[in-house]
């Protein structure tokens, strides 16, 4: 962090002209997004999208969500999302009987499994009287359940994955006491892109009266299309009877601009759980859906007009080239020696690393991709590996990574590089 000294506010403004060269300037360090070489934390549908969410979000950049009284727009705006994701993720085929579908834009994905982790505690605590929560769910949940479980005071019990990266049902049976108020799958996992067995996890939840949360934050807007496409066929979604909640990310492969999930649950009661209000201060009834208070207009904006923008054949041509890309990544990998694939991933989203016979460290690997072509994967571990979340703006320069990657790959065999930096960072403090 920069010393406060040499940082104060500047006693007299600059134009605007100035003030706009100088983000570019610090711009200059950045990852080049643009041109598809960095994975996981950008979606990039095009300048044409870009262009779109740009607008959009400028138009409804002073509005605030945090009232939709005073700014009905953002209201009709969140329903539109809420219910076009709702429609996506299986409302409509539903077991029979099954409440009411019921949901809320949150921040991301992160802010979507912690409202799921506290409205699950807060069912546990009320229902059947948990005083000590735990949730179980498997090596490969999002960290931000972690997150969850110290904000809640929630315990994460952990269970470690099958060797083919999915969630071992078995296993987290086991793991589940008469203090477990949740049980957890992904689809697909974030680390390996492993759709885990959704139908397993909701009948063992079902079967308990315990509350299950399918994360879809990478896989909502994604699986959807991919299923259309005939290229996913198993179950995940709110249709498996079970599943009460699940949340999906508009930002990643609903190629919106940052700032917008959505998380979605069973019934209304359920739901209701989720927000907050007051009216124990001097400022009035005040609710809110959320984590946040005031809530930024521009991502709501933005998310819904990618939706309406890009329509079903507009996500469909992008599933596909986001499918294409990364199958054509995992048969280089495949026919790659040194190095492979973890896990059996199921989307777009997949790790590979060394292939466990010492010729190829993983880490001087992904040094070597940087160098090459400025190549940027995030690393993993355990075990260590690179992390390929390929979405359709990959699509045009996946021939040049593929050869690249041959490339890289010879470079470091039977080098004996290693690399010195073993640090695997996907979120910095
Ligand atoms: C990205 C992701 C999250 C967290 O979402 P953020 O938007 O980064 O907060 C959670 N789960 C999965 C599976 C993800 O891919």
């Amino acid at each position: 962090m920069a010393d406060i000294a040499d940082n104060r506010l500047p006693a007299h403004g600059v134009d605007a002209d100035t003030v706009l060269a100088r983000l570019d300037a610090l711009a200059g360090d950045d990852r080049d997004w643009r041109g598809g070489r960095v994975f996981s934390l950008v979606y990039n549908a095009g300048d044409d999208v870009l262009d779109l969410l740009t607008r959009a979000g400028n138009r409804f950049s002073a509005e605030n969500a945090l009232n939709t009284m005073a700014f009905p727009s953002l209201g009709r705006m969140q329903h539109d999302i809420v219910t076009i994701t709702a429609g996506l993720l299986g409302a409509d085929r539903r077991p029979a009987g099954s409440g009411r579908v019921r949901g809320y834009l949150t921040s991301g994905g992160t802010e979507s499994l912690l409202q799921a982790t506290k409205t699950a505690r807060d069912r546990g605590r009320a229902e059947r009287g948990v005083t000590r929560p735990n949730m179980v769910l498997a090596t490969s949940g999002h960290a931000a359940f972690d997150k969850a479980a110290h904000y809640f005071d929630v315990q994460a019990r952990r269970v470690p994955v099958r060797p083919d990266g999915a969630a071992d049902v078995g296993a987290m049976a086991d793991a589940v006491d008469d203090d477990t108020v949740l049980v957890i799958g992904s689809a697909p996992s974030y680390p390996q892109g492993v759709i885990d067995p959704i139908t397993d996890l909701g009948a063992l939840a079902a079967e308990r009266g315990i509350l299950c949360h399918v994360d879809a934050c990478l896989g909502g807007f994604l699986l959807p299309f991919l299923a259309t496409l005939g290229h996913v066929t198993t179950s995940w979604d709110l249709a498996v009877p079970g599943v009460t909640s699940i949340s999906a990310d508009l930002h990643k492969y609903g190629y919106a601009s940052k700032g917008v999930s959505v998380i979605l649950y069973g019934d209304a009661a359920l739901a209701r759980l989720q927000p907050f209000v007051t009216s124990n201060w001097l400022g009035g009834l005040y609710g809110s859906p959320s984590m946040a208070g005031t809530r930024p207009g521009g991502p709501i904006a933005a998310g819904w007009a990618v939706l309406h923008y890009l329509g079903e054949d507009g996500y469909l041509r992008l599933a596909a080239d986001a499918h294409r890309a990364a199958g054509k990544l995992r048969s280089t990998i495949e026919a790659t020696p040194g190095i492979a694939v973890r896990g059996a991933p199921d989307a777009t989203v997949l790790a590979f690393g060394d292939d466990g016979t010492g010729s190829v460290d993983t880490f001087s690997l992904g040094d070597a991709l940087v160098e090459r072509g400025g190549w940027f994967f995030d690393r993993q571990s355990p075990p260590d590996s690179l992390h390929a979340t390929v979405h359709a703006g990959h699509a045009e320069v996946i021939d040049e990574l593929c050869s690249d990657l041959a490339d890289a790959v010879a470079d470091v065999s039977g080098s004996g590089a290693r690399a010195a930096d073993r640090g695997t960072t996907y979120g910095t403090v």
